[in-house]
Order: structure tokens, then sequence, then C-alpha cells
């Protein structure tokens, strides 16, 4: 079943609607070097939302959650609710670099910051405009989560690490990193992307 979680804007104290995990069709789904969920699909991925109302950008803990559309059935302006448009996405990455100060806990910061390296590489794409490799927060951020994911147990983690420091032009670093792991579609794409000294995200071949 489709939930649709519904939380309070902490500034403004309105509600905002999650747009449910599955709302779309996810037909023709892209997959990209840096594993992001199709845009489409996940808008308000990882946790971070922004009120429609008065712009606040917060991240939807249980903290601030309300409940979901059909527990909320009956309360006042729940028509209303129900006619509302869904909290919007973020689409700057440096939005979310500036919310980390909302953060409490260092796996919050992560997903953040995550978020935020998501947010620039979709920007590249929807626009063709390398600019977002050189901006300073960019590369700042690759360099604080590629090492973090890099000692992660999980290869999916470690890819992460791998192709951050191919965006930020540490090629021999990827390049060593991926040397140790076995050759998939994902390591063989990144190793070619690499030895083509291309720091560019792009969309993987099947
Ligand atoms: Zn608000």
């Amino acid at each position: 079943m489709r939930m649709t979680f519904v939380y309070g804007c902490p500034a403004c104290g309105c509600m905002v609607k999650r747009m449910p995990w599955d709302a779309e069709d996810p037909g023709g789904i892209k997959y990209y070097s840096d594993q992001h969920p199709d845009a489409d699909l996940h808008p308000n991925y990882p946790g971070l939302i922004a009120c429609r109302d008065c712009g606040e950008v917060f991240i939807m803990s249980k903290r601030h959650l309300l409940g979901s559309v059909g527990e909320l059935r009956g309360d006042v302006g729940w028509e209303e609710l129900c006619k509302m448009p869904f909290g919007g996405s973020l689409g700057d990455g440096g939005v979310y670099l500036r919310s980390l100060e909302l953060c409490t806990t260092d796996n919050q910061r992560a997903m953040l910051r995550l978020g935020a390296w998501w947010a620039f590489n979709r920007e590249y794409l929807a626009t063709g405009d390398m600019g977002v490799y050189r901006r300073e927060d960019y590369i700042d951020n690759c360099r604080v989560l590629a090492e973090r994911f890099k000692e992660s147990l999980r290869w999916s983690d470690v890819a992460l690490a791998i192709e951050m420091y191919r965006n930020i032009g540490e090629f021999d670093r990827c390049e060593g990193m991926l040397s140790c792991f076995r050759k998939s579609p994902l390591s063989k794409q990144l190793m070619a992307a690499s030895k083509g000294r291309r720091i560019e995200t792009f969309e993987l071949k099947p």
C-alpha cells in the first residue's frame, strides 16, 4: 500500500506531504555511475524536504512526523491536506550542505552529504555544465564522504568512494581501489572512465 507521510514544518507549523516512494511508474529507470536512486522516483531522497509555504528546509525525522494521510483522516483540514501538493525536493547541492547543522547524528550528516553530491551531479546531468566539479564545496564534500565510505565492508559503499575520487580527478586512487575488486559492470565502466581521464557522472550501460 502507498503511504503518504505528513510532517509539520518546524518553522511555520503547516503540514508538508512527502511523496510516497512508489508514487511514480518505475518504467525506464536509468542507472548512473554515482548509484543515485532514480531522481524522478525518489524526489525526496535522502530525507530532506522543503516546506512549500515558508521554504524552511528540514529533516523528515520522527520529531516532525504527524502521521500518514490515512491516520489523519477526520482531522481539521484533512480534505485540504489530500489536495495539497507534495513538499518540495531540493535541487541545489549547496542547500544540502548548508543544512548540515540540522543534523543530530553522524548518519544524518552522511546522508545529507550524499544528497549534496547527488544533487550536484544531477545539476551537471541536467545542464552539461562541468562547473559543479570545480566547486570547492563539491570537492571538499567528496573528500569527506570518500574517507567514510572507503572503509565500508559493502562493495556498493566503496564504489561510491571510488566514484568520488574519480569526480575530483584522483584517478590513481580510483584505479588502485578498483583493481582490488572483482570485475562487475559497474567497476568495468568506472575503470574505463578513469582511464579516459573523465571526471563527470555518466549513465551506466546495462
Ligand atoms: Zn513552513
